[in-house]
């Protein structure tokens, strides 16, 4: 049983590690072929980033394997397999409960870690991050990850949800992680302005959170935000695009093999 347990929450790590390199990897590239030099002098943070990343699949997939074999074996949790054995509005409905309410744990959560003590342990790791690429998705500190690897096992004990509800509930989660990081918007306008993107969170608006740092603490909604009047509104890229150009032009000269000493690929603090 131990064995079969143990297996379980290692293959559960190996698909979240699996899934990130995938996900990252594809905006990584959808970001080298939009946005040309955007990471460039980014290699050392990547590297961190991915590594910390990883790191976090161990955390994330632990909880999910030990619920995972749980489930299969014991009949744990409240995911059915069959989307018929409940009434059909109840997926949608089951959908939207597990992201307002992993919203609503991120947010206070999140904030809780901008106070200087939980920021200076668990936090300052993911805002070392600066700009965050879209290799930052799960770079985080394993306190922080520990708080974000509970919330769906434990959801699953008490809210029904048919296992396509929830691939697509890990799918949503795991594409805003990417997509909010990665210093550009992919999403269409009417999903970061205008009335629907008045509520919805995209990378415009995380980005601000990683410019600001005390604002725009929610994870896909802006409500908590609005509601306690952390919301900055949306940011833009200006910045960081000018900054990564800088960057790249300063690589320039020592990639073409220029032999001016003074290596001006420094990260900007
Ligand atoms: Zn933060
Ligand atoms: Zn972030």
């Amino acid at each position: 049983m131990i064995l079969a347990i143990t297996l379980s929450a290692l293959a559960m790590t190996v698909i979240v590690g699996v899934r990130y390199l995938i996900v990252s990897g594809a905006f990584a590239f959808a970001t080298r072929r939009r946005h040309p030099g955007l990471y460039t002098g980014l290699d050392p943070q990547m590297r961190r980033e991915i590594v910390w990343s990883l790191a976090s699949a161990a955390i994330y997939g632990i909880p999910a394997g030990i619920v995972a074999w749980g489930w299969q074996h014991h009949g744990w949790t409240q995911v059915y397999e069959n989307i018929g054995d409940r009434p059909l509005w109840w997926a949608p409905v089951s959908v939207l409960l597990y992201l307002l309410l992993h919203d609503t744990w991120f947010y206070w959560t999140h904030r809780w870690m901008h106070r200087p003590e939980p920021f200076r342990i668990a936090h300052a790791l993911h805002h070392a991050s600066r700009p965050p690429t879209a290799w930052a998705a799960m770079a985080f500190h394993p306190i922080e990850a520990l708080t974000g690897a509970v919330v769906i096992p434990l959801l699953v004990f008490v809210i029904p949800i048919p296992v396509a509800g929830l691939a697509l509930v890990l799918t949503i989660m795991t594409v805003m992680g990417v997509t909010n990081h990665m210093g550009w918007e992919i999403f269409p306008r009417f999903m970061w302005r205008g009335a629907l993107g008045g509520w919805l969170i995209t990378a415009s608006h995380h980005q601000r959170h990683h410019e600001l740092y005390g604002c725009n603490y929610g994870l896909y909604f802006r409500h908590w935000d609005r509601l306690c009047g952390t919301d900055r509104g949306i940011g833009d890229f200006a910045r960081d695009h000018a900054r990564a150009a800088k960057r790249a032009l300063a690589a320039a000269p020592a990639a073409g093999g220029g032999v001016d000493g003074r290596g001006g690929t420094s990260r900007p603090a």
